[in-house]
This record gives structure tokens, sequence and C-alpha cells, in this order.
């Protein structure tokens, strides 16, 4: 722990608990009853293993069939429902950005290995002043200092885009092209990427960001989300 983080521990403390349950801990961490209904729950409910959608067993399902060649895949630590769509919640617009290395942990075993660098998806400016903080960048700046692979904001918002959830799966799409752009597109030729996001749900965010940077260069993409959906 570095000075500037002793002195944030010792002025804002984080509370001791899992934040799944609220059970008393010895630090911010999930408890070992909620790792193992975790285990549980993912073995009951099978994974695509290109997509990490939940309640899928197989190598492709009805929602990535269809994917191009350069997104190799999508990693998923949790269903995204009951306490773990509500830690989501608190952390992406409950002003509870400190959650981000807690939750990055529950990442780091689904990291993919040989790529280069880990990219967020990036949040407009309108959207950055309402919440705060991107929860993306948080989660892939934790991740970066996990697993000692680079963090770089390769991707910018062009312009914002309505609440995903509001909209139907042909309205996300339209409503995403042309959202995102890249910039200091010299350094990520050839680049493996690993895509960091929050939840992935249909797909769109992270195959829009991939085609972005395949366009500029990138040799491949994949992602890595704290929650996927259940279908
Ligand atoms: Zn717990
Ligand atoms: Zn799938």
């Amino acid at each position: 722990m570095n000075l500037v983080e002793q002195l944030e521990n010792l002025f804002f403390p984080l509370p001791c608990s899992c934040p799944l349950c609220g059970r008393k801990q010895e630090k911010l961490q999930i408890c070992q009853e909620c790792y193992q209904r975790l285990i549980y729950r993912r073995s009951q409910y099978g994974q695509c293993q290109h997509c990490a959608t939940f309640g899928y067993r197989a190598k492709a399902c009805s929602n990535c069939r269809h994917w191009p060649q350069y997104f190799v895949a999508n990693y998923s630590a949790w269903p995204y429902q009951e306490e773990y769509r509500a830690v989501i919640k608190a952390f992406k617009f409950g002003n509870q950005p400190w959650l981000a290395e807690c939750l990055a942990r529950e990442m780091l075993p689904f990291l993919p290995a040989d790529y280069d660098v880990l990219v967020p998806i990036p949040l407009h400016w309108t959207r950055l002043r309402e919440r705060g903080y991107n929860q993306s960048l948080l989660l892939a700046k934790a991740l970066s200092k996990l697993s000692g692979l680079p963090c770089q904001e390769y991707l910018v918002r062009t312009r914002a885009t309505k609440h995903q959830v509001e909209l139907s799966r042909k309205e996300r799409k339209s409503n995403l092209q042309q959202a995102f752009a890249v910039k200091n597109n010299e350094n990520l030729k050839q680049q493996k990427i690993i895509l960091v996001d929050d939840i992935f749900t249909t797909g769109a965010t992270v195959l829009t960001c991939g085609q972005v940077l395949h366009q500029a260069g990138a040799k491949y993409i994949s992602s890595v989300t704290l929650a996927s959906g259940v279908d």
C-alpha cells in the first residue's frame, strides 16, 4: 500500500463486509458463502463458451453465432440477476466507486491469456458529469493493477446514447452506430485487446467497440465483463 492509499484508508475507510450479502468480513470482499453460491449457480446455469451468456452449454448460442472472427470471445463472472444486479447498480449509479477493486478481483480469473492491453468502454462526457466516474474505466484500472496488463483509453464516445436497457435489440444497434471513435490509433496497430465493461447483455456495445478497434488496426479483440445476462 503506498502513502496515498494509506491516507485514503485513514480518512475514507472501506466497509469491511461482503458487498453481496452484507456479512461482516476482514476487508471488503466476497464472503465464502456467496462465493460457494456463485460457483453453484454458475454450474447450474451453464454458460455459452463463446459469449458467456448464462443458460447455455454450447460452443456458441443464438446471441453470438454470427460474430465476426476478429471478436474472439466474451468472458463474464456473474449472472446479471438478483444480488449481483443490485451490487452492480450500486457501483454504477449509487456513487460507490470504491467497489471497483473488489469487483475487478472477481473478473481477474476470467481474463484470457496472451493479450496486450485492457481498454475500457468509454462514457460520454454528459453521462460522466451526471455520474461522476466511468465504471468501466475504474474496473479496467483495477484489473490493470491486479493483472499487470496496461490500461489504455483508446476509445471515445462521440455522442450520448440512450440507456441501452430501455431499448429493443434493433434500436440498440442503431443507437450505437457511430457512437464510438478511436484515439491514439497509431499505438493500437496489431494489438490484442481486451475490452472491459460492467455488463454484457446483447453484446452490442462490445461488438461495436470491437469493430471500431479492428478497423483502426487491432489484431483481435475479446471482452471481459463483470456480469452477463441469463437466457
Ligand atoms: Zn456474502
Ligand atoms: Zn453465445
